[in-house]
């Protein structure tokens, strides 16, 4: 999956940081992110290229000995040869390692951006050098990173299994059903409540597969499978979803991707580990 970068290493502990000349910087605009393309991959830029274009800087993370910084650029001007790339496309051009560090970078800074100011009284929020958290000198209101929690659900049935299939491109892709965590509802209930949202069914046997880190929405995605209870047949929540079925196994091919859970549960799913 997309967290799994191994064997690098990825430390998420904050600490009080300037950067450094030969750091690795991002910068995002509208989605996009700032990199250059050489011989069929994309690189980033040092704080070397960038650091006359910036007008703030924010230590984000490390990846084994290397120090990544966001940079919130001065106006439109960017270091020539570099170029704004779509994050979530073009993932034939980027390492393993860069898509994880994109998202994350991606997630903190749609974090930064949003508590610019205080949301109790509107002062401008100051940075905390401890910890990575926001805080506003007025009421002392304290902001923590947030992350959104959601389930993506995988129900069985014997040899089936419900998707949601979709386009893109030339591709057919497949989904699961899915959606957030309310408040006041535990992982599970969420499970219960959106099945019987999105196609109208009763699961029981609902176990934790696994989790993800999904930076570039904020979320953290919690993978459940769950099996049938009763009745199989299918009411479409038209608000939500406009097509889910059941597969079986065999009826279905994969795009060859290792970076989403969704992905990660369904072959899970047709390899017959998980039902
Ligand atoms: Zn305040």
């Amino acid at each position: 999956m997309i967290q799994d970068i191994f064997p690098n290493e990825y430390h998420v502990e904050f600490s009080w940081k300037e950067p450094q000349a030969e750091d690795l910087c991002f910068a995002f605009c509208k989605g996009d992110v700032l990199e250059r393309l050489e011989r069929e991959e994309l690189f980033l830029p040092t704080y070397a290229e960038l650091a006359d274009y910036a007008q703030k800087t924010f230590y984000l993370f490390r990846v084994d000995d290397r120090d990544y910084f966001l940079v919130w650029l001065k106006d439109d001007a960017i270091p020539e040869g570099y170029d704004w790339h779509p994050m979530r496309l073009e993932r034939e051009l980027k390492s393993k390692e860069l898509k994880f560090v994109e998202f994350t970078a991606n997630h903190l800074d749609i974090w930064y951006r949003a508590n610019r100011f205080c949301g109790s009284c509107g002062t401008p929020t100051e940075h905390d050098r401890k910890e990575r958290m926001l805080r506003c000198p007025n009421c002392g209101e304290m902001i923590f990173p947030r992350i959104s929690p959601a389930v993506i659900i995988a129900v069985t049935d014997g040899d089936r299994i419900i998707m949601t299939p979709y386009r893109r491109g030339k591709y057919r892709g497949y989904g699961l059903l899915a959606g957030f965590v309310e408040i006041g509802e535990s992982a599970e209930e969420t499970v219960r409540r959106e099945v019987m949202e999105e196609v109208g069914l009763k699961v029981k046997d609902i176990r934790y597969y696994g989790s993800q880190p999904w930076g570039v929405v904020g979320n953290l995605s919690i993978g459940y499978f769950c099996r049938l209870d009763g009745d199989d047949t299918i009411y479409l929540d038209g608000q939500e979803l406009t097509a889910a079925d059941w597969y079986t196994r065999g009826e279905v091919e994969l795009e060859n991707e290792d970076y989403s859970l969704t992905n990660d549960m369904i072959c899970a799913f047709l390899e017959g580990r998980w039902n």
